[in-house]
């Protein structure tokens, strides 16, 4: 019988990127393919990357990862949403949680009973009828299969790579340490025929997956494929990260501050806390946001802080001939909202769909593109909102977002919601209605009226319907345990440093 030789996928680089697209190709076509993934120890990775969205847990179901090992392994916690303080105003804060707030009909989304039930007097916080935001709140977690508790993983980023890599080479996948100092193309075809190491070591393969973050060393420098700049959108452009010990108990959420020009972020792991702060360097200094981050965080430091430079925006293409860009190497969105290990798992997730098992089609190609273009786009909007609605007026950065040009999608969807508390979610979007309608409310946007279904429901009707909603959340809620002592029964981590913090 004649054996068909396997498929070479060189996969560049071993961040989080890297490793995900090992485990991911190596446990679905690991049979078909010869996967080796180079790394170079002398190339840090960018180190951060610690907040994840509910689709990861989904990822990690698909490959068929053991979640208690894999939340002890990287020192894990989990998350329920995102606290955002100081972003309409100072000294106002809300929740942008995971789940589902109140029971929608299929005219009108909850938020139009909710806005009646207001209107009447009868309702609470948008928030008292989401199981998720009140759990955070209340610093609680658990799993609760029955009724569907949507959560996401805080993550040690460096325990994660390593956590994949042990996945990933007993199903197959070769790893290759050694720097890329070359890449050769075919002159005809400008296809990527191999890489090549410091060693001499030449590295043949059908298909490279670029993971070489921020540098794109084969997407950018090899490829030429250029950049598409969204910093007139997004005018963040630099960070400064550093690790903390723990000071108290996990919480379930990560905390976002907006500061003068920028914002602080604060996860929660078992073993200490990261944190970082986001910034424009047209505002403020790479020292002044430095001296920013140590007035503001608690704990001990563990590491000093580190600058790390960044372009909001993403490739023109992110597949180019046989080069797909995964990972920073494709495009990076500030991450307030978590986003960036989200779009490598759909890359990925776009790449088995779309897998090129008989030769580059280029309509597969422009498929993958355009997906890929369009959920970025519909990130970044999402993004540019919480900066963009807003009433800070007290510093430069603030008057400079809120007066900022958006993108008309954006446009739309904050006119329709002001007008008529209306949210729609197209095909690709990440992001679903009770997010939108969360950050909008939460950035200070009152609809004008609500959707007549809610006027068909006098006032007692209405105070019941959202009286028990609230009623289950509230007796859900507190049946739950502390959020700590739930990771200590199910996930501890070996070595964990929380408790000598405490
Ligand atoms: C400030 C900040 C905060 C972030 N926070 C979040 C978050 O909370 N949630 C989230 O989802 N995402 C976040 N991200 C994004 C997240 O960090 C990345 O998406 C993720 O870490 C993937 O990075 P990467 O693997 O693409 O790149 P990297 O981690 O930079 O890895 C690049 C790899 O390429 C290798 N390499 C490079 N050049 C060569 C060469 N010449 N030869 C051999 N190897 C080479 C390196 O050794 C390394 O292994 C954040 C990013 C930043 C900048």
């Amino acid at each position: 019988m004649e054996r068909k030789e396997k498929q070479k996928v060189v996969i560049a680089g071993g961040g989080t990127a890297g490793w995900m697209v090992a485990a991911g190709l190596s446990r679905t076509l690991g049979n078909l393919l010869d996967i080796k993934l180079v790394e170079s120890d002398e190339i840090a990775t960018v180190g951060v990357g610690e907040a994840t969205i509910p689709s990861l847990v989904l990822f990690h179901r698909l490959l068929e990862i053991n979640e208690q090992e894999f939340m002890a392994a990287t020192q894990g916690t989990f998350k329920l949403g995102i606290a955002f303080d100081n972003w309409r105003e100072l000294n106002h804060d809300y929740i942008h949680s995971f789940g589902t707030t109140g029971k929608d009909h299929w005219t009108a989304g909850f938020q139009h009973f909710w806005m009646k039930g207001r209107e009447r007097g009868l309702a609470g916080d948008y928030g008292d009828y989401c199981l998720e935001l009140k759990a955070a709140q209340e610093n609680r977690f658990a799993h609760l299969p029955r009724i569907g508790m949507n959560y996401a993983y805080h993550i040690d980023a460096g325990l994660y790579a390593k956590f994949l890599r042990k996945f990933s080479e007993p199903l197959g996948v070769q790893r290759i340490e050694g720097k890329i100092v070359e890449v050769t193309t075919d002159p005809g075809s400008g296809d990527i025929r191999s890489i090549k190491l410091g060693s001499g070591t030449e590295i043949e393969g059908d298909l490279f997956i670029d993971c070489t973050g921020f540098r794109g060393l084969l997407i950018g420098q090899t490829l030429k494929v250029d950049y598409n700049d969204w910093s007139h959108w997004l005018f963040a452009d630099s960070a400064v990260a550093a690790q903390t010990e723990s000071t108290g108990d996990a919480v379930p959420y990560v905390r976002c501050t907006a500061r003068d020009s920028g914002w602080q972020w604060r996860i929660p792991l078992q073993h200490r806390v990261g944190n970082g702060m986001v910034y424009c360097s047209r505002y403020i200094s790479d020292e002044q946001a430095r001296q920013t981050l140590l007035e503001n965080v608690k704990g001990a430091l563990l590491t000093e802080p580190r600058v790390i430079k960044f372009r909001p925006g993403q490739r023109n293409v992110h597949w180019k001939n046989n080069c797909i860009a995964v990972g920073l190497s494709s495009g990076f969105i500030e991450p307030l909202e978590s986003t960036s290990i989200h779009l490598i798992q759909r890359a990925i997730i776009r790449l088995l769909q779309l897998f090129p098992q008989h030769g580059i089609n280029p309509v597969d190609v422009a498929e993958f593109n355009q997906q890929m273009n369009a959920e970025l786009e519909h990130i970044r909007d999402f993004i540019v909102l919480h900066y963009h609605v807003t009433n800070r007026e007290d510093t430069p950065f603030w008057r400079a977002c809120r007066d900022m040009e958006i993108p008309e999608s954006l446009r739309h969807r904050i006119d329709l919601f002001r007008e008529s508390g209306r949210v729609f979610r197209g095909p690709n979007e990440l992001f679903a209605e009770n997010s939108w309608i969360q950050v909008m409310l939460g950035q200070g946007i009152t609809p004008k009226q609500h959707h007549p279904s809610a006027d068909l429901m006098g006032d007692a009707e209405l105070s019941r319907f959202l009286g028990d909603i609230k009623t289950t959340v509230d007796r859900t809620v507190a049946q739950l345990p502390s959020h700590q002592a739930y990771v200590e029964q199910y996930c501890k981590a070996p070595d964990t440093r929380t408790a000598a913090a405490r």
